[in-house]
């Protein structure tokens, strides 16, 4: 799979020209059609290597982690909030533009009644799997084909939690970059770091890969609980929604796990099992 985010990206330097200011009123201008399109379409934002973050809150997260900002549309007329107008000039001082804009313009953006004060325009990133910092002993979440942005999202923000080192994408997944699933991060989009690989390059980055791998599987034999989590570097490959692992992941994993369930369901929702999976690793680690 190809890789198209920038994975050596540097902040700007802090000598960059400043940035333009405009204001903006109109739907129809083309910026804000642009920035539209980055919303709306996976492939638009894929040729462009960029995404969109709502809301000041995370804007100011992305600047101080240090993502690299090509644009930030605020509402006009909410700049006498101190928070905003230094967010806003942050970005001119770090050479990218300001969108002064209307509620009209911000909430086609967004595609909401009651949109943020600020939209953020960033430059997606990403890492070659065999970039992943393991830590001592640290757990990563591999997600095969994940399908769902609610999902997607929820696992980022849950691994960000849980302290895993990583998110890796395995074959064809939903885009982490799309506005549903940078929503539902709730802004750990910013703070783990994320791989995206097909199932063959995430085979052969397995093959030299000297931790653990713990494949979860409805057919598994191994319950939760008993892997050596925290003693290697591990990574918890989760499966598909709707089919699970494809067979060859499983035939790779080390072990198959399963947690138990009682009643009637057939399976937990990936993100939920995902989260018992990564604070499982992490209690068992703690305990080492
Ligand atoms: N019909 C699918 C199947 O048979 O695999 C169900 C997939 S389930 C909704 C999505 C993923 O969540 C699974 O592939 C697995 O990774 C994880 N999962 C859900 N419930 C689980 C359980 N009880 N034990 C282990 N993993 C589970």
């Amino acid at each position: 799979m190809s890789e198209p985010a920038d994975t050596q990206q540097k902040p700007r330097r802090s000598t960059a020209a400043p940035g333009r200011v405009k204001e903006v009123t109109s739907v129809s201008n083309p910026l804000v059609k642009d920035i539209r399109l980055l919303a709306q379409k996976k492939q638009h934002r894929g040729e462009a290597g960029l995404f969109l973050a709502e809301g000041l809150k995370l804007v100011l997260d992305a600047l101080e982690a240090g993502w690299r900002i090509e644009t930030l549309v605020v509402r006009k007329a909410d700049l006498d909030h101190p928070a905003l107008s230094k967010a806003a000039a942050k970005t001119v001082a770090l050479g990218a533009d300001v969108i002064e804009a209307n509620e009209k313009v911000l909430a086609a953006i967004s595609r909401r009644d009651n949109p943020q004060s600020a939209i953020g325009v960033f430059r997606q990133k990403t890492l070659p799997p065999e970039k992943i910092d393991f830590g001592k002993h640290g757990v990563v979440v591999a997600l095969d084909r994940v399908r769902d942005p609610g999902n997607l999202g929820t696992i980022i923000r849950t691994a960000d939690a849980a302290g895993a080192r990583a998110v890796m994408l395995v074959g064809d997944t939903v885009d982490p970059f799309g506005l549903e699933a940078v929503r539902a991060t709730m802004g750990s989009i910013f703070s783990v770091p994320l791989a995206r690989v097909s199932e063959a390059e995430f085979l052969s980055w397995r093959a030299g890969f000297g931790g653990l791998l713990v494949g979860t599987h409805m057919t598994g034999t191994t319950d939760f609980r008993e892997p050596a989590y925290g003693k290697r570097p591990t990574v918890l490959l989760m499966g598909n929604e709707q089919v699970g692992l494809s067979d060859t992941l499983a035939g790779a994993c080390d072990v198959l796990a399963r947690i138990p369930q009682a009643g009637r369901a057939d399976s937990l929702n990936l993100a939920v099992a995902t989260a018992v999976m990564l604070f499982e690793a992490r209690r068992s680690a703690l305990k080492l």
